[in-house]
């Protein structure tokens, strides 16, 4: 009986897609806390500051400036957003979704990197500095040891969807190492993740692009490509938050793998 469920997932979907892109709305479950407040985490801290990208600028550095844009876009659209860990001081991840009790969502923004072997050198400002060319594009990850696995599914899928349909392109290199909650949309599950694992609410960890990849690096840093970004996440969570229903698969991964068959 998997098909009719991921035929109505799917049917789902598209309706919140359509709501991201502003349609008309009809009556939804709402997630529990304050369904206005969304928590939006800078990812890593000024001391280890993530990732390094081609032309030697921090992820930290990269992460601020979306979340910015992120928690903008929000407050237009009526929520009351806020950044957790602003001023890249809080170590522990452990402490971010505690700084968020009670929003209905947490969203942590990071940027990607790829692995060492897949480096090459090059000088940039005279400086030497590695990249990569080969990957791009945006991933989300969501982890099943939340407590809320199903909307957090629910709406990384949304996220996904109202990026591509921006012209957005998802990156699969993930997909090497993580399995896939929907590949489609390359949603993965990494449970172990703490920032998700400690959130009390439906959590989802965004990776926004490459920064080693010199093309997309500048691409990130652009003002205006991050502001048409944030404006498709913050669409994407409205509808997830105020209208998404988890679909039965979605649902699904809040519980336990069902008894094999008696032989
Ligand atoms: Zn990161």
């Amino acid at each position: 009986m998997t098909r009719p469920v991921v035929r109505a997932a799917g049917h789902a979907l598209a309706i919140l897609i359509g709501l991201a892109a502003g349609a008309a709305v009809a009556g939804g479950a709402q997630p529990p806390g304050d369904a206005r407040w969304i928590a939006v985490d800078v990812g890593h801290t000024l001391e280890a500051a993530g990732a390094t990208s081609a032309r030697g600028r921090t992820e930290f550095a990269f992460n601020l400036e979306l979340a910015g844009q992120v928690v903008d876009a929000l407050r237009e659209r009526g929520f009351r957003a806020e950044l957790i860990n602003a001023q890249g001081r809080i170590e522990s991840l452990r402490a971010r979704p505690q700084a968020a009790a009670g929003a209905a969502f947490f969203l942590s923004i990071h940027h990607d990197s790829v692995g060492a072997h897949e480096l090459r050198p090059w000088r940039f400002d005279a400086e030497l500095l590695d990249y990569n060319d080969e990957f791009a594009g945006h991933s989300l990850f969501v982890s099943r040891a939340n407590p809320d696995t199903a909307r957090s599914v629910l709406c990384a899928r949304v996220m996904g969807a109202r990026l591509q349909r921006l012209g957005f392109v998802p990156t699969h290199k993930n997909g090497r190492r993580r399995a896939y909650a929907d590949r489609e949309h390359a949603v993965h599950y990494f449970d172990g993740l703490a920032v998700l694992r400690h959130a009390q609410m439906p959590a989802v960890l965004f990776e926004a692009g490459i920064i080693k990849n010199r093309a997309e690096e500048l691409l990130l840093r652009d003002a205006a490509s991050q502001a048409r970004m944030a404006d498709g996440i913050a669409g994407a969570l409205a509808a997830c938050l105020r209208h998404g229903r988890p679909a039965d698969d979605e649902a699904g991964a809040d519980r336990p793998d069902p008894p094999p068959p008696a032989q």
